[in-house]
């Protein structure tokens, strides 16, 4: 009896155990952090003193789990949260929230808002020198930082929900200001991030083909020929005019409408090309469109270009898909395995943006690309910045050497374009040509294009 029910006992502490704590760092869990949460705004409510939360979440830490394996992550998050326990006092809360983000309370900061201000900020240098310190990862040493974002309350009209909610913002902000940095929720954001909800409610009923329309921009040769078209697309928002794909084209990307909206650009995209093989004189022209990573993270994404490519009877070798660095950083072995399989549908393959993320050379060999395309921040630098010019130089080498076409995109002025061609550059794209417009406008342009004589090089 006596030993059942020691066994009964210790059964019960385990299950508790399981249900409020993480079991690789051995910290409280989110749903323990919630409660802990509850009772500092209780106490702060009458105490009037202030407390706050720290939303932390490691920076690129998705890329040691990808090139050194989940043990040396693990390890990490380990070695992050005995750091973290040791900056911050015993009466307050450390808990790994999830993945590699962990929230701390922390309390009793008195009543005066500039010094739980001037609090804050020590706790948070406190942690950076925590992390800078580089970890020992398996005999290797390995340097991470953090992004911190702060919530400060005093227990007055916010909720648990909407501390996290801000604190999370706030670390989102601080992400955005190029990480490993820590930023207080702003209340002045607040009408931002509003509209930024507002747009993915009026996105879920923007009618597809109806509201958001694909724009054409012009790829041109040496010999000022267009050789083909980059499809871009646009909101036309009934109240709101004209929104920009970079602006709604990351909302898109936190919900599944990505998905259906990538889908219709290709269905578009296939379709325009079908129209263009009826006419000699576009009978050549290829067309790149923008693939989301979450459109090409689908599994059945290859099947679907695939498919679409044989509805539309649409010869594959013209349609260019544009990705993007950061797509590639994720499990690289997949991905390379999926951009096969893609070769294999007879599409070729665009490295768009090149140069603004962290590709190096042996991410170029690994991928089975056909073009790199130069990134427009570099070509608007590169006239009066010699390392751009010099990087540009670089990139046409390199892609010659590695056997890959390249393309600049943003060209605006004819010495821009001068340049490039000198550098060896010779498919361009810009304002210079031909700024992005609706089909009709495009393929009037595109008679003056052709019609225009060839420049020397
Ligand atoms: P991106 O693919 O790098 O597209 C090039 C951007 O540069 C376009 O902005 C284009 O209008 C702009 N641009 C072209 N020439 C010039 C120039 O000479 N000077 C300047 N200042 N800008 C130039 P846009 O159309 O606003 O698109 C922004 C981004 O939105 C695109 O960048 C692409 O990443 C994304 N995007 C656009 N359409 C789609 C789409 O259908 N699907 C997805 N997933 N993303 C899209
Ligand atoms: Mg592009
Ligand atoms: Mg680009």
């Amino acid at each position: 009896m006596v030993q059942d029910k020691t066994e009964f006992k210790k059964n019960q502490d385990e299950i508790q155990y399981l249900a409020y704590y993480d079991l690789l760092t051995n910290m409280p869990n989110r749903r323990l952090m919630m409660d802990r949460l509850e009772q500092t705004l209780n106490s702060s409510r009458r105490s009037r003193s202030y407390a706050a939360v720290f939303f932390l979440d490691l920076d690129h830490f998705k890329n040691l789990n990808d090139t050194q394996g989940h043990a040396a992550g693990d390890l990490l998050l380990q070695e992050v949260a005995k750091r973290l326990k040791k900056v911050v006092r015993e009466k307050d809360t450390v808990s790994r929230f999830g993945g590699d983000e962990f929230a701390l309370i922390l309390q009793d900061f008195g009543e005066s808002k500039t010094q739980a201000i001037d609090s804050c900020r020590l706790v948070s240098a406190k942690i950076f020198n925590a992390m800078k310190v580089p970890f020992v990862l398996y005999d290797n040493e390995h340097n991470t930082s953090v992004s911190m974002g702060v919530c400060l309350f005093v227990g007055k009209d916010l909720t648990c929900n909407e501390i996290l909610r801000r604190a999370d913002i706030a670390m989102y902000q601080a992400k955005q200001a190029g990480r490993n940095g820590m930023e207080f929720f702003d209340e002045k954001l607040q009408p931002k991030l509003e509209y930024r909800a507002a747009l993915a409610i009026d996105m879920q009923s923007a009618t597809i083909g109806n509201e958001l329309i694909p724009y054409y921009q012009a790829q041109v040769n040496q010999n000022n020929e267009v050789i083909g078209a980059e499809l871009l697309l646009r909101w036309l928002h009934p109240r709101l005019g004209m929104i920009s794909p970079a602006e709604f084209i990351p909302i898109a990307e936190e919900s599944n409408l990505i998905n259906s909206i990538s889908y219709f650009v290709l269905q578009l995209a296939c379709a325009q090309l079908r129209a263009w093989q009826e006419e000699e004189s576009t009978k050549e022209m290829r067309l790149s469109i923008n693939i989301s990573a979450r459109h090409f993270g689908q599994t059945d994404f290859v099947d679907q270009i695939a498919s679409t490519l044989q509805e539309y009877n649409c010869p594959p070798e013209l349609l260019r898909l544009e990705l993007t660095e950061s797509l590639m950083l994720k499990s690289p072995d997949d991905i390379a395995e999926k951009m096969y399989l893609l070769k294999e549908t007879g599409v070729t393959l665009s490295l768009d943006d090149f140069g603004t993320g962290y590709s190096s050379l042996s991410v170029l060999r690994r991928f089975p690309l056909d073009e790199l395309k130069i990134d427009r921040s570099f070509v608007q630098n590169m006239l009066n910045n010699k390392d751009d010019a010099i990087i540009i130089e670089t990139i046409i080498v390199m892609a010659n050497k590695l056997g890959l076409e390249v393309i600049a995109e943003g060209i605006e002025t004819e010495e821009q374009k001068n340049f490039l061609h000198k550098s060896g550059c010779q498919n361009q794209q810009g304002f210079l040509f031909s700024r992005p417009s609706p089909i009709e406008e495009f393929e009037e342009h595109l008679k003056t294009l052709q019609r225009s004589p060839s420049v020397e090089v």
